[in-house]
């Protein structure tokens, strides 16, 4: 269902009044996690201003560490519609299980499944029977043809409305904390009619190294970006190692608006 072959023209996923795999470029900014009120207005505010068209930031977290930050979770999910509701800005969270899928469906306008999720078959299926846009992250060790079978589970039980996103994958390499597949980007837009998009945040994992694979996905044919911001990132509760303070997310939208308009 998802591929060239059965449909060759481009899939356009609807949210709210924006269209995604259209001529336009669509990039979604926000925080790994949310942690506070302040905290994600202000971010919500700066990165619209800077020409973000959609609001991220995590409330059920995936951890590797049991240890770590979970996520604000319900109150997290709270605070995601006020500032979507202070902004205007549709937003995007991780749905990390079956259990809390009704309540992050009733407060996101994408649903993420995230990269340790992709072969999460139930809650594809579960997603899948929604008819909520979703963004499907490539697993940490996924290939492209199982990152488009993923997508395959969500289509089949009648949710069309699928975004993939590249987000980096486990190689012999360990200067960066992933390694940013951009092959897949021009791959997966010869191989599916599915819109593509690019996290350079997880991709990469290093903060002064994310503009360039902004712009890099920009050029492969990437439809749009989700990329981490945080209004300071070495206190951010997760991932503030890779993520950008708005001034750095300011001047890389303005590299990536030249780019877009160069294509
Ligand atoms: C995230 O977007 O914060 C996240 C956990 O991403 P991934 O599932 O790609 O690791
Ligand atoms: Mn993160």
């Amino acid at each position: 269902l998802v591929s060239r072959e059965v449909k060759p023209d481009d899939s356009i996923v609807r949210v709210g009044d924006l269209s995604i795999g259209g001529a336009a470029i669509h990039v979604i900014a926000g925080p790994c996690s949310v942690e506070s009120r302040e905290q994600i207005i202000s971010t919500a505010q700066a990165v619209k201003k800077a020409g973000a068209t959609m609001l991220r930031g995590g409330a059920f977290k995936p951890r590797t560490s049991p240890y770590e930050f979970q996520g604000l979770k319900g109150d997290g999910l709270a605070l995601l519609a006020e500032a979507r509701k202070e902004t205007g800005l549709l937003v995007t969270t991780e749905v990390k299980d079956t259990a809390t899928l009704a309540a992050v469906a009733d407060h996101t306008d994408i649903l993420q499944v995230g990269a340790r999720n992709m072969q999460n078959f139930s809650l594809l299926e579960a997603v899948g029977e929604t008819r909520k846009p979703v963004l499907l992250k490539r697993g940490i060790s996924a290939t492209i043809k199982e990152l488009l079978m993923a997508a395959e589970y969500i289509v089949a039980r009648g949710n069309t409305q699928v975004i993939l996103c590249e987000r980096g994958i486990r190689t012999f390499e360990n200067m960066t904390r992933n390694t940013l597949d951009l092959n897949a980007v021009p791959m997966l837009k010869a191989l599916t009619h599915l819109p593509v998009f690019v996290d350079p945040s997880h991709g990469i994992g290093v903060r002064k190294a994310v503009p360039a694979m902004m712009r890099a996905a920009i050029a492969a044919g990437a439809d749009g970006i989700i990329v981490e911001v945080h209004p300071d990132p070495p206190r951010a509760k997760s991932d503030g190692f890779q993520s950008l303070d708005f001034s750095e997310f300011e001047k890389a939208m303005g590299e990536v608006r030249a780019i877009a308009q160069a294509m």
